[in-house]
């Protein structure tokens, strides 16, 4: 039988943060979950929950105490891309509160084990120019030339945790993320990244109606679902490797072949109309795995129209319960 350890997660009331309290606590471990907000679809799993903000570096010694193991830093300030290109100063600035205060506290406390939850947004922006992009391997962080704000943010905290691990000799995992989908996560508001936002689209759409798309819809991303994410999270963390590792899945698609993903699932034909003005982030982005599978001998297993479907499933239900959206669920497939 595997030992309990005591688990931190901050972010507990978010996307990956919830589905990682969940595979923690059937795994057998003892955790407790931070943030500011509660989750929003479901209760949280974790034996304690508590709400605190992070930017306090006296709220982070207190999510620190009492002997804690592990500590899955997932909390920060985020969202899709229309987000995170319109707040560069406060992302930065509460980014930045968080990894610092949360470093230093889980040092002073004495944690075993620290895991950052970084981005592929830290990647040279001149190196994802073209649709049909070279995956990125972890080098192509340097020269740095990240996405504004939120990715500038994330790769001085990767520096840091670095800084901690050659000063301090303090334990750091860091995990670069390509986009998570899934059940559970944000899909309006705002906040919501682009497999939410058209899975919600789509499911509010009249069958051969129209869809609204940001971009000619050419550029290219992978999409990883949340619960390989968590698998990936957990083998990082029992690993030994301390430097920057890709957390994705290779599985390169457009956003107009996501478009037409969901519309099958759905059982509906719409019309794209392309928002060219709208936020589209970098021309192309593909995680390279190799190290990723040198590293854990393992990578995300979940196709990508597997995940879709069960996340469409989830948002058009959601969408069912809200009184004012119900009569605009039209024809949709089960
Ligand atoms: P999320 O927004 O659902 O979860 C983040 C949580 O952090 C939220 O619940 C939020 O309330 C909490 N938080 C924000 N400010 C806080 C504060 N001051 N104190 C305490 N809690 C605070 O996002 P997610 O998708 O679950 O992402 C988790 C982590 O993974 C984040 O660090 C994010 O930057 C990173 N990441 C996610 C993706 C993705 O595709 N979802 C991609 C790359 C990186």
């Amino acid at each position: 039988m595997k030992r309990q350890k005591r688990i931190l997660v901050t972010g507990a009331g978010g996307f990956i943060g919830h589905h990682l309290v969940q595979r923690l606590k059937a795994d057998g471990h003892w955790v407790r979950g931070i943030d500011i907000k509660s989750p929003e679809y479901e209760v949280s799993a974790a034996d304690e929950f508590d709400l605190l903000d992070l930017r306090r570096f006296d709220n982070a010694l207190l999510s620190t105490r009492g002997g804690v193991h592990e500590v899955y830093n997932l909390a920060a300030d985020m969202g899709g891309i229309g987000y995170i290109t319109s707040f560069h100063a406060d992302i930065a600035r509460n980014n930045t509160l968080i990894n610092v205060n949360m470093l230093e506290a889980s040092r002073q406390n004495r944690i075993g084990r620290y895991l950052f939850s970084s981005s592929a947004c830290v990647y040279a922006q001149g190196k994802q120019q073209d649709t049909n992009v070279t995956a990125l391997r972890e080098q192509d962080a340097y020269p740095a030339d990240p996405e504004p704000g939120y990715g500038w943010e994330k790769l001085f905290a990767e520096q840091m945790c670095k800084y901690y691990s050659c000063d301090y000799g303090f334990p750091t995992r860091i995990v670069r993320f390509h986009n998570v989908y899934g059940p559970l996560g944000t899909y309006e508001g705002g906040k919501e990244k682009a497999p939410a936002a058209i899975c919600r689209k789509v499911a509010l759409a009249d069958n051969k109606g129209q869809i609204e798309v940001w971009g000619d819809g050419l550029q290219t991303r992978s999409f990883m679902y949340v619960s390989d994410c968590v698998e990936g999270l957990i083998r990082l963390m029992a690993s030994d490797f301390q430097e920057p590792l890709n957390l994705g899945t290779s599985e390169l698609v457009s956003i107009n072949g996501l478009v037409d993903t969901v519309c099958e699932i759905a059982g509906k034909q719409l019309t794209k109309v392309h928002n060219l003005g709208g936020p589209q982030g970098v021309r192309g982005r593909n995680s390279d795995n190799t190290l990723l599978c040198q590293v854990l001998g393992w990578e995300p297993k979940v196709r990508l129209n597997e995940g879709l479907a069960l996340t469409y499933k989830w948002i058009e239900g959601e969408l069912r319960k809200q009184p004012s959206a119900t009569s605009q669920v039209c024809g949709v497939a089960a």
